[in-house]
Parts: C-alpha cells; sequence; structure tokens
C-alpha cells in the first residue's frame, strides 16, 4: 500500500506573467494533493497570498502542499517595486524588464531547488514550470527528476501550434489578410486569418524572436504536457499532441471543477457578495455575464459600443471591466450615468458594473446566469464548459482565436460576435481614445450576437450541458483526468 510520503514530491512554478496561469496551476497542485502527493508550489511575494488563500479554500489546514515564497528581482531590472505580474506593470515598455526579472528569480528557484535536493523529504521529484520558465528544464536535469511544461493552453490551441511550427503553413501566406488552414482536426475545417495566428507566429513581438526561439526548444525539450482540459473535450488533440510532439500530454482538468461549489461570503471580497446578492435577484437564465479575462481592456471607443448594446439588449448584464478607472473622462461619464458602475446594486438595475475581480467560477455556476460574453481565454473557456454555460465569443489575441474555432465550429457550444482583427496593447487598450481608438464591432452587432445565443441557443445549451456532464466524470474516480492525474503521479516516482 502505497503512503502520502512515498508518492513523488511535486515542485510547481506557476508562470508569474499572469494571475490566469497562476490560479489553475494552483488548482493542478490541490488536485496532485488530494491523489495523495506531496507539493510545494513555488511564487513570488505579492502572488503568494492568492496562492495560499487558494490552498486554503481547496485543501482545508493545506493538507499536503506548501507555498514556497522567493523574492522577484523586481528594482533590479528597472520596475517599480511591487510589479510581480504583467498586469501590474504601468507601461509596455516595461515588458522586457519583466522578462529579465523574472529569469532572476528563476535563477533564485533554482538555487532554491538544489538547496532541497539535498534534504530527503524536500527532494523534488519532479518539476512543473509555467511556459516562459525555460530554466526549470536546467534544474530537472541537473537533479534527474522529469520536467512537465504548463501553458495555460487548451490541447487543440497546443496541436494547432504544433502543427505551425512543423508544417509552417503561415509562411507561405502572401498577407496576414489570408486564412491559414491547418488540418488539424478533419474532417473539421480549420482556417484561421494570418494576423489571428498566436504570437509564436507574427514576427514582431514585443519580445523578439529569439525568446520565442528559447520557449520553443524549451517546449520540445520537456519531458511531458500537462493541459487544464479533459480527453473527451477536444475531439482527441491531446492523443495527436502527444504523437506529434513524442512526449506525454496529459489532460488533468478542469482545475476549477472542485471549486465550484465553494464561495465562501465571509472570504469573498464586497465586489463578490454584490454579484452574487444581484445575480440572487433575478430570474434564471436570464443574466449574461461579460468579461475579458483577468486583465484584457479593449479601446475606449470600442468599450462604449459594447456597453451600449448591454445597456439596451433585453437582458440584464454583469459586465466586468478592467482597468475602467483609467478609461477616459466622458467613458467613466457614460458608465456611471449607463450602469451601476459605482458599484452601487440598484434592485432592478440593468447593468451591473464590477470593477475589481468578479468570482467567475461562482458567477458561471449561478442559476440566473444563461451566458457568457468571453475573450475565449483557456481558463474563461473551461471554466464556462464545466459550468454548462453557451459563449458569445470575442477573441482578443494569443491564441484565442484558435479557441473560438473550437467553441463555434467544432464544437458548437458558441456564437461568435464576428472580431476579426486582434486587440492591440491588451494590456493598455482601454486608455486609448480619440482618433487612435478602434471600433470593429458595433453595438448592433453585438445584440445580434446575444439574441441567437439567448433567444435561439438551445441546441448550444444542450450540448455544452452534456460537456459538463463529462467534465464531472473526468474527475471522478476512474475519469480520464483523474487517471492521467494517476499517470503523472506514477511517472515522477
Ligand atoms: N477571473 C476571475 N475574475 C475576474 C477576471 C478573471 O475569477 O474578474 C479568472 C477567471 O475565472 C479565469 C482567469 O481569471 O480563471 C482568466 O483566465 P483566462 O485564461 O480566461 O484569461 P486571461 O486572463 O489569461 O486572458
Amino acid at each position: 500500500m502505497e503512503t502520502a510520503t512515498s508518492k513523488p514530491h511535486f515542485v510547481l512554478v506557476p508562470w508569474i506573467g499572469s494571475i490566469s496561469h497562476i490560479l489553475p496551476m494552483t488548482d493542478i497542485g490541490c488536485l496532485l494533493a488530494s491523489h495523495g502527493a506531496p507539493v510545494t508550489i513555488i511564487t513570488t511575494p505579492v502572488n503568494s497570498p492568492l496562492v495560499q488563500s487558494r490552498v486554503d479554500r481547496a485543501t482545508p489546514h493545506g493538507a499536503g502542499i506548501t507555498v514556497t515564497t522567493i523574492p522577484f528581482p523586481a528594482a533590479e531590472a528597472g520596475l517599480p517595486e511591487g510589479c510581480e505580474r504583467l498586469d501590474l506593470i504601468p507601461s509596455p515598455a516595461m515588458v522586457p524588464g519583466f522578462f529579465r526579472a523574472s529569469r532572476g528569480f528563476g535563477e533564485a528557484v533554482a538555487r532554491h531547488c538544489r538547496r532541497q535536493d539535498a534534504r530527503p523529504r524536500r527532494r523534488p521529484s519532479c518539476i512543473i514550470a509555467g511556459m516562459c520558465h525555460t530554466w526549470a528544464l536546467g534544474v530537472a536535469r541537473e537533479l534527474g527528476v522529469p520536467c512537465y511544461v504548463f501553458h495555460g493552453f487548451g490541447a487543440f490551441a497546443l496541436l494547432c501550434i504544433e502543427y505551425l511550427f512543423k508544417q509552417r503553413r503561415h509562411e507561405a501566406l502572401p498577407s496576414a489578410d489570408e486564412l491559414v488552414d491547418i488540418p488539424v482536426l478533419p474532417p473539421f475545417e480549420f482556417k484561421v486569418l494570418g494576423r489571428q495566428l498566436p504570437p509564436h507566429f507574427v514576427p514582431s513581438t514585443s519580445m523578439g524572436s529569439g525568446w520565442m526561439q528559447e520557449l520553443r526548444e524549451f517546449d520540445m525539450a520537456v519531458d511531458g504536457v500537462v493541459v487544464n482540459s479533459f480527453e473527451e473535450l477536444e475531439h482527441g488533440s491531446a492523443a495527436l499532441l502527444a504523437a506529434s510532439a513524442g512526449k506525454k500530454v496529459l489532460a488533468v482538468g478542469p482545475v476549477s471543477l472542485p471549486h465550484q461549489p465553494i464561495l465562501d461570503p465571509r472570504a469573498a471580497s464586497d465586489d463578490a457578495r454584490r454579484c452574487m446578492a444581484w445575480l440572487d435577484a433575478k430570474e434564471a437564465r436570464s443574466v449574461v455575464y461579460v468579461s475579458f479575462g483577468s486583465a484584457g481592456r479593449m479601446p475606449a471607443a470600442q468599450l462604449m459600443q459594447l456597453g451600449m448594446a448591454l445597456v439596451s439588449c433585453p437582458w440584464p448584464t454583469l459586465w466586468v471591466i478592467n482597468g475602467a478607472d483609467t478609461l477616459p473622462g466622458d467613458v467613466r461619464d457614460w458608465l456611471r450615468e449607463n450602469t451601476d458602475a459605482d458599484g452601487v446594486a440598484h434592485a432592478h438595475s440593468k447593468c451591473l458594473v464590477v470593477r475589481g475581480w468578479a468570482p467567475q467560477v461562482a458567477i458561471l455556476d449561478h442559476p440566473a446566469v444563461g451566458g457568457f460574453m468571453t475573450h475565449c481565454g483557456w481558463g474563461s473557456t473551461l471554466e464556462s464548459v464545466a459550468a454548462g454555460m453557451p459563449m458569445v465569443t470575442w477573441p482578443f489575441f494569443a491564441e484565442q482565436f484558435i479557441n473560438e474555432r473550437l467553441i463555434v465550429d467544432v464544437l458548437g457550444i458558441g456564437v461568435a460576435v464576428g472580431v476579426t482583427r486582434p486587440t492591440e496593447n491588451v494590456l493598455t487598450a482601454g486608455k486609448l481614445g480619440g482618433a487612435e481608438a478602434k471600433v470593429e464591432i458595433g453595438a448592433d452587432q453585438v445584440k445580434k450576437a446575444l439574441a441567437r445565443l439567448m433567444d435561439e441557443g438551445e441546441d448550444m445549451r444542450r450540448k455544452v450541458h452534456e460537456l459538463k456532464e463529462k467534465a464531472r466524470a473526468a474527475l471522478e474516480e476512474g475519469g480520464s483526468s483523474y487517471m492521467n492525474l494517476e499517470k503523472l503521479i506514477h511517472s515522477s516516482v
């Protein structure tokens, strides 16, 4: 009989760039601990409370999980103190500095892992590294333990990326306005515009092609990929990726699922309590929840078009706005006059604006919510599936256009609002006003997409409900994600 201490010790180092990497990797740590494996999650001082509170909620008394904090050398890289995530840096010009600091953080984590190697009970048996922590491979090889990567992407997007790297079809495009045909999952036809491809294939990224090459080499060298997904969702993408990349691809999600019923009102923020009280007063399936991830911002003029649609459509809307305080004054005035933008929820209000952090998993699980307008970040996509919630898709950038095709064309659980252009400067776009602001989607187009979902979406609702059931089964004992967690544990002994 295996005991907890005979199980391998997992060291997880989430990519600190974004909350959307930290949350699912923390959840993976909690799942591994629930299978009896000891886990250490290493992060920075600013991110540590986020990780610790999630661990405390998921595993009473933090059973089996240690959260270790290692300083982040922000000042040495010319960043203001506390800039320990990309959404916290004041300007896009500081992105290279953030990556320099993250390298310094990685070196400190590697030193820590080497020191732990001398302590029998703390010795790492397997490292799971967030996608940009390329330093992790070196230390894993030194310690003679497996190294897995976690990207935060789904298996379908990773498969597309793998095929693009191998087949290089995008290089033959005469312009970024042409469609690339990626034959990933026949008989589904899968095409995206050149400009909608992930940054790996866009020549000018802020980090340059050398950095992208380093990430690719890291991906090719690691022992396996851990994916927040479940095998029944992505039409065999994980197995196809494993075959193409020649390594293990283990789908262990949806990792948010064990959190779904948890919203402890005492631990919740004022914003969270306000959202839930507002939803409690609404009819079943009547509300549209609108959120574009942990940091996504759209240009102010585009945000106004969206806002006009949300206040004039027939459904109550719960709208999370990132960076609302930095919007131009006229937009803030408009929000104040037309929505509950000051966080005051009037009993019969039509559009509740949340300026802070919304309890997304609990919102999606609330019976009053009937649809989710999302930027198709993979975390949000999977949370929507896990809640059985159909989507209106509004991708911004990264692999989100690929996820949109999966949601709309392959799975048939969403309606595309019709975006063709990536949003530029996603972290700062809301600050742009006047001539710089670009509008691609008018208010009428938004309302049409919402109507297709809310009035005519029964088929999508049925399909996503079936997927919700499969998601639950995947994590239950003997289910596909459950078994993949066991494989991960056994391959690291
Ligand atoms: N999220 C949340 N509340 C918010 C905004 C985001 O809980 O107000 C969470 C959401 O539940 C998801 C993550 O942040 O887990 C966003 O991840 P995703 O991959 O969808 O998007 P990204 O932030 O990477 O663009």
